[in-house]
Parts: C-alpha cells; sequence; structure tokens
C-alpha cells in the first residue's frame, strides 16, 4: 500500500500501474487470427450462426474475400502468414512433388521453396520490443523459417477440444512474462466434415454451429478479461467449398495409360509428371480427352493464366498441371475410401481447389477490435493483403523479402485513430491507476 503523498507516491503508484501491465497483456496492439477452414460465406445465417452474424454486423467485413490459386487449405493458410502468392512462397498444393518427383505433404521442404520467405509470426518477433507470437495449428507453423519459431506453437491436434484451444491462446495473451500481441489459430472445420459428407449433410452443419459456438467462447473469454478494448480479433477462412457427385468424377486412368507419367492429385487438382521422353505425348492425349469431355482444362506450366499468380515456380518443371471444372473432381484413392462406406448414387463429397474467381471457392473475412471500423460494409479484398493489414496494426518494419500483398485493398477496414500508437488500458482499474497517477504527477509538479 503507498501512504506517501507527493512525488513518493507518484513512485508508488507507477510500481503499481508497471505491476499491473505486467500481468496483463502485451503494450503492442494484440491481434488474433482465427480460421475455420472451408467456411463459406452463405453459411452465416441469423437462425444457424447468430454469434457470427452479429459479430459480422457489428464488425468490418466485406461480402467475401478472395482466396489465392489453387484455393486450397495450406497453399491459402501460407499466403495469408507470408503475404504471397503460391508462385513465390512455392507451396503449390496440400499434396505436390518434391524436387525428386515423390509425393510430398506437409515437410519441410515443402514449406521451404526459398529461405527468404518468412511467416508473419517470425517477423514479428524479429521486430522485438515485448512483441511474441502464439501459432494454433495453423499451416506450416511447425517449422523453423530462418533457424526460428515462435514464442508459442501447438502442432497440429485434432483431438485437441476447440474451448481448450481458445484457453490455450487466451493464457499466451495473458502470459506475465512474454504476453504474445500476435495469435494465428487454425480450427479444421467445417471443411473436414464437407468433404466427407457434402456441404448440406447435417454433419456439416454441425461442425458449422460449433465454429459459431466457438466463436461466442472465446469472445466470452475476451469480456470476462476485459480485454473487448485491447484485442483485434479477426475471424476468416482459407477457400470455400463445391459439391462433387459420383457421376462427376473424372478417371483419368480410362484415358490416358497411367504408366506414361507419375501423378499427384487432390480433388479438382492434379500435377502430372511425364515419363522421360514422354511429355508431348502425354499433353496430347490429355489435350484430347479435354476437348472431348470437357470436364477439366489442361495447362504447360507458361500456359497457366497470369492472374492465378502460380505459373513463375521452378517447382512446375516438367509438369503438366490439371484443374477440373466445377462440381468435377479428379478419382483418387481418398474417394474410393468415402465409395467404400456409401453407394454411387449416394455419393456426395466436398471439393474445392477450384479457379479462385469460383463464387463457391469464396472465403469468409471479419473484424473487430480498436483498429477496426465498427458497423463496416467493407469491399472485398484478396486474402494475399492479410499480411500488409496486420503488419499495419502491429507496428511492424517492411520485411526484408518483398511480399506480392498491399496495404491498399485493406486500409478502408481500418478505424481513423491510428494503430499502435498509445497502448490502451487493458481494465478499468487501470483506467483508474492511470488518471490517479496524472492526477500525482500533476500535483507533484
Ligand atoms: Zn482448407
Amino acid at each position: 500500500m503507498c501512504r506517501f503523498a507527493g512525488p513518493v507516491a507518484v513512485q508508488c503508484l507507477f510500481v503499481v500501474f508497471t505491476a499491473m501491465a505486467a500481468a496483463g497483456v502485451s503494450r503492442h496492439p494484440v491481434i488474433v487470427v482465427m480460421s475455420f477452414d472451408g467456411f463459406r460465406p452463405d453459411y452465416i445465417r441469423p437462425d444457424v450462426t447468430p454469434h457470427m452474424a452479429r459479430f459480422r454486423d457489428a464488425s468490418a467485413s466485406p461480402p467475401y474475400m478472395r482466396s489465392v490459386f489453387p484455393t486450397k487449405t495450406f497453399v491459402n493458410h501460407f499466403t495469408m502468414a507470408t503475404g504471397m502468392y503460391s508462385e513465390t512462397h512455392g507451396v503449390l498444393d496440400n499434396y505436390m512433388f518434391d524436387k525428386d518427383y515423390k509425393r510430398m505433404h506437409y515437410t519441410y521442404e515443402q514449406f521451404h521453396y526459398d529461405d527468404s520467405v518468412v511467416p508473419i509470426w517470425i517477423q514479428n518477433e524479429n521486430n522485438g520490443d515485448g512483441r511474441y507470437s502464439g501459432v494454433m495449428m495453423w499451416s506450416g507453423s511447425e517449422f523453423a523459417y530462418q533457424n526460428k519459431y515462435p514464442t508459442y506453437i501447438q502442432i497440429y491436434n485434432h483431438s485437441m477440444p476447440w474451448t481448450n484451444r481458445i484457453d490455450t491462446i487466451m493464457s499466451w495473451i495473458k502470459d506475465k512474462n512474454k504476453p504474445a500481441n500476435l495469435v494465428y489459430a487454425y480450427f479444421e472445420e467445417p471443411d473436414n466434415t464437407s468433404h466427407l459428407k457434402g456441404v448440406n449433410a447435417q454433419e456439416t452443419i454441425n461442425q458449422i454451429v460449433r465454429a459459431d459456438a466457438t466463436l461466442k467462447y472465446i469472445l466470452d473469454q475476451i469480456k470476462h478479461e476485459q480485454l473487448e478494448n485491447k484485442i483485434n480479433l479477426i475471424i476468416l477462412s482459407d477457400h470455400g467449398m463445391d459439391t462433387v457427385t459420383y457421376d462427376r468424377m473424372i478417371h483419368l486412368d480410362n484415358y490416358v495409360s497411367n504408366t506414361t507419367y507419375k501423378s499427384v492429385i487432390s480433388g479438382p487438382n492434379a500435377f502430372i509428371h511425364p515419363n522421360p521422353n514422354k511429355f508431348d505425348e502425354v499433353y496430347k492425349n490429355l489435350s484430347k480427352v479435354v476437348n472431348t469431355s470437357r470436364t477439366f482444362n489442361v495447362f504447360k506450366q507458361d500456359e497457366l493464366p497470369d492472374r492465378w499468380h502460380m505459373k513463375n515456380n521452378t517447382r512446375l518443371k516438367n509438369i503438366i498441371y490439371l484443374l477440373a471444372k466445377p462440381e468435377y473432381a479428379f478419382w483418387n484413392k481418398y474417394f474410393e475410401l468415402i465409395l467404400s462406406g456409401t453407394t454411387k448414387e449416394k455419393f456426395k463429397v466436398g471439393a474445392h481447389g477450384y479457379d479462385n474467381e469460383e463464387p463457391l471457392m469464396r472465403a469468409i473475412f471479419m473484424a473487430s477490435g480498436p483498429a477496426f471500423k465498427k458497423n463496416y460494409s467493407a469491399v472485398q479484398f484478396n486474402n494475399v493483403d492479410i499480411y500488409p493489414l496486420i503488419s499495419r496494426i502491429a507496428g511492424l518494419t517492411e520485411p526484408s523479402r518483398p511480399i506480392d500483398g498491399t496495404i491498399k485493398g485493406v486500409e478502408q477496414l481500418l478505424s481513423p485513430q491510428p494503430v499502435g500508437a498509445a497502448p490502451v488500458s487493458t481494465s478499468p482499474v487501470l483506467g483508474i491507476l492511470s488518471a490517479l497517477l496524472l492526477h500525482a504527477i500533476a500535483r507533484s509538479l
């Protein structure tokens, strides 16, 4: 207790003030990004997702956010972590070829096409001054970048309850010694269930409701900790979801001899690596199928559309790329497995990876907190711009490697108040203490 008046009281109050701040949260703006995999904008309905509907209306939110191509999970999560297109960061799909044309899935090599590419959770810590990052199951977060890891990592663990994930995030933010000012958190639904059961299945709707309940849970925690005016909460997704029935499955083996090439196929996307001296033959045969079936498109590397920002990448060397048209997909073992539990007539699965201009591939975005405008209907933007948005709020320096995203499309979301300036008091107690401190200073002058 401080029983002194005058300058000693000032000192005393200052000690109390700094002690409270140390036990609280970061003095930097705090940003929490939560991604619900495969969550489509039209899933938000006041009767199904009341909390998300309310949160969206009260926050800065566009009708949708545009994903990068291909509209796949690792690709888009790594884009949102690096501010780069797939051709720049090199993650071209969840499943792809490694340098020896072997199948690669979630490996160090996959996320290290270029060692100068650094996720924002590392850039945040590189900026120092008490900045700490926490990453919960986000694609690529288990790997070191330039030999560095974020302060807090929870590796992917499907069985960890979502409320526990939120509790962990809150503990990172409230850590006495190293309070996190930046958190990236991943939730694997409704993607997982909609792949297996289709978009309209009750099981998928249950997962959409679960996401809504999880948003309510973190909002309750933030309120309980009196951090509503401190935490900037961003809810987003990586891509949308389409529906494919059995009659729209493309069986490549029926058209092109699978002894002439190796392939990595996932849903509507396929990398084809022809055997030596077979490139032209395989390409010609596939082009014939394209012309007769009209169910997919075939591309040599230099034929990929510029707007996909995928073609300028050495991982496409000696590759023929296939993309199915909406509602179609390439048959593979994953679908075989699903078919073993149902009939061809009832077979209905979710798929994504299509052209990022397809309306069903659109993602969600909504942001609320001191950095953002309230009740703001924004214009849609690209998810490659998430990095510059967060960088601006966190007050980070430009990364040494230029990024593809720009602040232009997302600046509209920010409240006119300068962000990253004065720390916001974290509770009424702190508010009273700072008022007392100012009063004491004024008296002692
Ligand atoms: Zn996904």
